[in-house]
């Protein structure tokens, strides 16, 4: 029997682990509009952290190992200038440039015989890839989906940015330890998220400011050069993370390169991932259709959960006809996740409610609830149950 032929647009995490799990049991074309060199040399894109469940999905399908890597093992939570606690990850977790990842992946796929198209799709086009394929799965990311998802209201609570993110990756900050994921909340004015990372230069620090629009901490607009950013971000660690500042060392603090550093801001929105067109499935996977704010960071961690229930609702649906009731079992499998994910990321862009800041403080003394409190970050789910066990996020 002709396998079926599946066509995934966007080479990112969801694309990425699609292509993967799905290449030995369909015949896979994934359609990128830049090539891999163009990635590795190109603008860094967001951060991330793969937790866990997302290493040990990257290990079943069989994605490239990373070698030996600082593993982050922990997460440090600070609150205005008050360190509360280091919080202990059951499993360590990992952070790759992914202009690296991604690239990398690309060509390890193209080696493994995936065909690999150089293209931009738009919405014309996707037409014509419906017709050619028996399934076309739009991973196309944050920029918005190239077909009509429809928007789950309940889900899409914002009409504008909640955060101005502002990242770079930089050297010549010394570590904090034990190596972790600095959390440091200000209320009122954001957070600041350091990532240990590893780039193409090496081991690189990721100072990510969440800053919300308009607070004094929103200070990077207009900012377009590395010179200036770099010197920008130095006052603001100054001013608003002096922890941070007194382990910069001035002399070698630098951006990892010219590219290495961002402003961006999104408006979170989630899509019902499936629909029918000319009386064909297509289907969503990752921040085209599940678009959080990156505050509890974890887009890559959502995509690759998103990847493996499709890759398993296709390979349950392996012999039959592909239609609405294809997409609506992905659907089913995923969404009460995807639901605890956004009620809970959306939480976080609000002051945090008492009973979640009487948690944390229970955190710093007692070393069993800092853990379960470092877990959130892998499991969700406890998050969720933690967040809106007592209150009810609008
Ligand atoms: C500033 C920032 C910080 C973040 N921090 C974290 C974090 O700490 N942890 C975390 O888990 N997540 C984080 N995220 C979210 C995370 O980056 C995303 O959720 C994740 O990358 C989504 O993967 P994806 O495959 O859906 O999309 P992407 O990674 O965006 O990949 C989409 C791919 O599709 C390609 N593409 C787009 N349009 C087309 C087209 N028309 N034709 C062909 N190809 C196309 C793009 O070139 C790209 O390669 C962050 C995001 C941002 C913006």
């Amino acid at each position: 029997m002709l396998k079926k032929r599946l066509c995934i647009i966007g080479s990112g995490v969801a694309g990425l682990h699609l292509a993967y799990a799905l290449r030995n049991d369909f015949n896979i074309t994934v359609i990128e509009r830049k090539s891999p060199d163009q990635i590795r040399r190109g603008r860094i894109m967001s951060t991330q952290v793969h937790f866990g469940p997302t290493r040990n999905r990257e290990t079943r399908f069989n994605m490239p190992k990373w070698g030996e890597q600082p593993l982050i093992k922990s997460i440090h939570i600070t609150i205005g200038n008050q360190k509360l606690f280091v919080g202990k990850l059951q499993e360590p977790a990992l952070s790759v440039d992914q202009r690296l990842y991604y690239s990398h992946s690309i060509k390890d796929l193209i080696e493994k015989g995936v065909s690999f198209r150089l293209e931009k799709v738009d919405k014309e086009s996707v037409e014509v890839l419906i017709d050619e394929f028996d399934l076309v799965i739009d991973c196309t990311g944050k920029n918005g989906s190239l077909l009509p998802f429809s928007t789950e209201e309940d889900l899409s609570l914002f009409k504008t940015p909640q955060r101005k993110c502002i990242v770079g990756y930089f050297t010549g900050i010394k570590a904090d330890t034990p190596l972790g994921v600095g959390v440091t909340v200000l209320p009122g004015l954001g957070e600041m998220f350091e990532i240990p990372a590893v780039t193409e230069h090496g081991p690189a620090t990721i100072m990510f400011v969440m800053a919300i629009p308009n607070s004094d901490l929103d200070v990077f607009k207009g900012i377009k050069s590395a010179k200036e950013f770099t010197l920008k971000m130095r006052s603001t660690a100054q001013q608003f993370f002096p922890e941070i500042y007194n382990r910069i060392d001035g002399k070698n603090f630098a951006l990892c390169d010219e590219n290495s550093f961002l402003q961006t801001a999104l408006t979170p929105i989630i899509r019902k991932p499936y629909l029918m067109v000319k009386n064909k499935l297509v289907v969503g996977c990752g921040d085209s259709v599940f678009l959080n704010d990156p505050i509890t960071g974890q887009g890559c961690n959502l995509s690759s959960y998103c990847a493996e229930q499709l890759y398993e609702t296709l390979m349950e649906y392996k012999n039959s006809n592909w239609d609405v009731e294809t997409g609506e079992s992905y659907w089913n499998r995923t969404k009460q996740y995807v639901k605890e994910v956004t009620e809970w990321t959306n939480a976080m862009t609000k002051p945090l409610p008492e009973h979640v800041v009487q948690l944390l403080l229970q955190g710093a003394q007692d070393q069993v609830k800092a853990n379960e409190i470092a877990e959130w970050f892998a499991n969700p789910t406890k998050a969720y149950e933690a967040f809106i066990s007592t209150t009810t996020i609008h």
